[in-house]
């Protein structure tokens, strides 16, 4: 049996969904209080207590292989963004689109389009650093036909063709610093033809990560919720490991092992863009049944 020493359970008040997740659940909500039933692209965020709980208002997530065989129906998009494929396949097939694609990653999709276009002549090569796969990254090189290089570090550099221009876009949620390095490395590769390097670093996400910084020194354990799919939860939870090595990641409340809380006094919780609050709140609560006996 376990003593508890545990005083001090406090929530990050910087965590919790950036506001282009807030608004795609606000739209499926929306939709879902008119219908009992929507169909979404792809889970509506990367965490599985959230999707569980739309999914028991009518939330129904398709693939992608699902809804290339679909026709007159409706179906949300994500605040990913998808390639432009899934437009002319929804028109083609009277599917009508909720369409909640945030609007930072609508710009960038732009931006990379017009770039794509202009690029045609003097033979650019667009480069996206970013997660090879992520629904982001495919609605980000759809925009280029498929043309644009994803690297996912410097190891990726190698792929480039350096002797002709380079242009570089960052998915939204990559850290600041991982963009940094990679650029560095990229000038000192390609000194001979144009660069252009666009920070298009989302600052919902760069934003957080100073504040979680100082939040997760100050606690003996952390405990960072996020789902497993997320790849801001992956990078904002290796920024609590590095400055507080004490850092556990969870996605669900029966991963919390006893253990844990040996000689511990103070937690801190905190978690991703795509965390609910509702988690960290019941997260705490955990804690405080297991410190009052209640859980054992
Ligand atoms: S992290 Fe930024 S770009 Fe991505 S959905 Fe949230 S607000 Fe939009």
């Amino acid at each position: 049996m376990i003593r508890y020493f545990l005083m001090k359970i406090e929530i990050d008040k910087g965590s919790g969904f950036c506001f282009g997740v807030v608004e795609a659940i606000r739209r499926a909500e929306e939709r879902l209080g008119q219908d009992s039933h929507l169909f979404c692209l792809g889970d509506i965020v990367h965490n599985n207590s959230e999707v569980e709980r739309l999914s028991k208002k009518g939330l129904e997530t398709i693939s992608h292989e699902q809804f290339f065989s679909m026709r007159d129906t409706t179906v949300l998009l994500r605040a990913h963004g998808e390639p432009p494929e899934i437009y002319a396949y929804a028109e083609a097939n009277n599917i009508k689109l909720i369409d909640a694609t945030c609007p930072v990653v609508l710009k960038l999709q732009k931006r990379i389009l017009k770039s794509y276009e202009s690029g045609t002549k003097d033979d650019t090569q667009l480069v996206i650093y970013g997660k090879k796969g992520h629904a982001e990254v495919n609605g980000l090189v759809g925009q280029t036909k498929g043309s644009a290089l994803v690297v996912e570090g410097i190891e990726d550099l190698r792929q480039l063709d350096y002797s002709r221009p380079i242009v570089l876009y960052s998915q939204t949620t990559k850290g600041l610093e991982g963009l940094h390095h990679l650029s560095e490395e990229l000038k000192s590769k390609a000194s001979e033809v144009s660069i252009k390097i666009h920070d298009t670093i989302c600052r919902q996400v760069a934003n957080r990560i100073p504040g979680i910084k100082k939040f997760a020194v100050r606690f003996d354990l952390i405990l960072f919720v996020s789902g497993k799919k997320s790849s801001n939860g992956k990078m904002l939870f290796d920024i609590c490991s590095a400055v507080n090595p004490n850092s556990k990641f969870i996605s669900e409340l029966n991963e919390i092992e006893s253990e844990w809380f040996h000689n511990i006094e103070s937690v801190g919780i905190c978690g991703a863009t795509s965390t609910p609050k509702h988690l960290l709140e019941e997260v705490a609560s955990y804690l405080q049944q297991m410190v009052s006996g209640e859980i054992v």
